[in-house]
């Protein structure tokens, strides 16, 4: 197992790049911690399976540096690198069965056939495959191929690390639920370093222990779930994260207030005064309704009742905002302002969040 730097690493898939915009991931500095499960997210196209080729080394970097344990592999091929990676779709070896599939990794490193039949035993197991051991993958469905490729990436205890890019597309719902689990389970027994591609961020949000978020070639966020929630310091992980995510006002920032649709509101700490396009943003959890008029003017459009909880559609100047009420809560259809509460104000300049004074760095 290791832990992965990246140093001052960038690429482009262009000969001579010339500003950022040729990029397909910008310059970024980074240390994958030793046995943490990380999950890569964001949308199609933002850099993700880049990054991770970088690192298991199908691709050179254009620029930069990647470490194993502060060791330069930046140009050592894929074989010397010691990773298992898992693609979107299948790669199987149709002619073979699932169990030579399954344990071809190990017998390629020369791995003792007893303890290859133990393993191959129980990753068969972890996917499911137990009685189709002995069929030839040819014939199978995508699905079950799917499975197969997850089985051969995981099979292998000394690995340095796991990568899967988005390994769970072709799967069907129920299954991926099962197979996030038992990837989770995989993690938690043997502590290998995983990076976990995904654009689906309950996928992300459910399988990590740190979430990063990449937003056009650039990673915009590290963080837990719960900072990524709280204290999203981009205006994408605000909204690309959350359902449905931060509502974004734009917003006059001096000290301690702000003005928004002309209504000056407390944002329950100082900031210093900033360049640029500013903007408060707010989770529809921490937005109330007032019937009084005491808030910004809001006009409730439509109520969604999605079972746990109740989404408020309301307008606030020409905006739509989205608020989150209890499924009980009797929503007033008088509702003639909103407020918001404190702990989920977060203020930003030209996307980038703003940290208040008085909070710790
Ligand atoms: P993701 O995996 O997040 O969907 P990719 O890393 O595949 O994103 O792609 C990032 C950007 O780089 C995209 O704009 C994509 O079109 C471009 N790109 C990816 N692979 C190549 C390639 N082999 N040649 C040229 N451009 C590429
Ligand atoms: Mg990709």
């Amino acid at each position: 197992m290791a832990k992965i730097t990246l140093d001052n690493l960038a690429h482009s898939y262009l000969p001579n790049p010339g500003g950022e915009d040729d990029y397909a991931l910008k310059e970024l500095n980074h240390d994958w911690t030793d046995g943490e499960a990380y999950a890569l997210l964001g949308s199609s196209g933002c850099g993700k399976s880049t990054l991770l080729n970088i690192i298991s080394g199908l691709l050179t970097p254009s620029q930069g540096r990647i470490l194993f344990n502060d060791q330069d592999v930046t140009h050592a091929p894929t074989a010397e690198r010691n990773i298992a990676q898992v693609f979107q779709f299948p790669v199987v070896y149709d002619t073979m069965t699932v169990r030579d599939n399954l344990a071809f990794p190990l017998r390629n490193r020369g791995e003792d056939p007893a303890y290859i039949a133990q393993r191959v035993n129980k990753i068969a197991a972890m996917i499911g495959m137990e009685a189709a051991l002995n069929r030839k993958a040819r014939g199978l469905t995508a699905d079950a191929k799917q499975k197969i490729s997850l089985g051969r990436g995981m099979v292998r205890e000394d690995v340095n690390a796991l990568l899967f890019d988005e390994p769970l597309t072709v799967i069907d719902p129920h299954m991926k639920w099962e197979l996030r689990t038992q990837l989770k389970a995989l993690h938690h027994e043997f502590g290998h370093t995983m990076i976990y591609v995904t654009h689906d961020q309950t996928e992300a949000l459910t399988f990590a222990d740190k979430v990063v978020v990449m937003y056009d070639g650039r990673v915009v966020q590290i963080g837990t779930p719960q900072e990524l929630f709280e204290r999203p310091a981009h205006t994408f992980v605000g909204y690309f994260i959350g359902s449905p995510g931060m509502n974004l006002f734009d917003a006059e920032i001096s000290g301690s207030g702000a003005i928004i649709a002309g209504t000056q509101i407390d944002l329950g700490a100082g900031y210093q005064p900033k360049a640029g396009h500013t903007q408060v943003g707010v989770r529809p959890e921490f937005i109330q309704l007032a019937t009084n008029g005491a808030g910004i003017p809001a006009r409730i459009q439509r109520i969604e009742d999605v079972g746990r909880h109740k989404i408020v559609r309301l307008d606030v100047a020409g905006q739509q905002i989205a608020a989150i009420a209890d499924e009980g809560a009797n929503i007033a259809t008088d509702t003639n302002a909103i407020t918001f509460d404190p702990q989920g104000i977060n203020v930003y300049a030209d996307d980038w969040r703003v940290q208040p004074q008085q909070e710790a760095a």
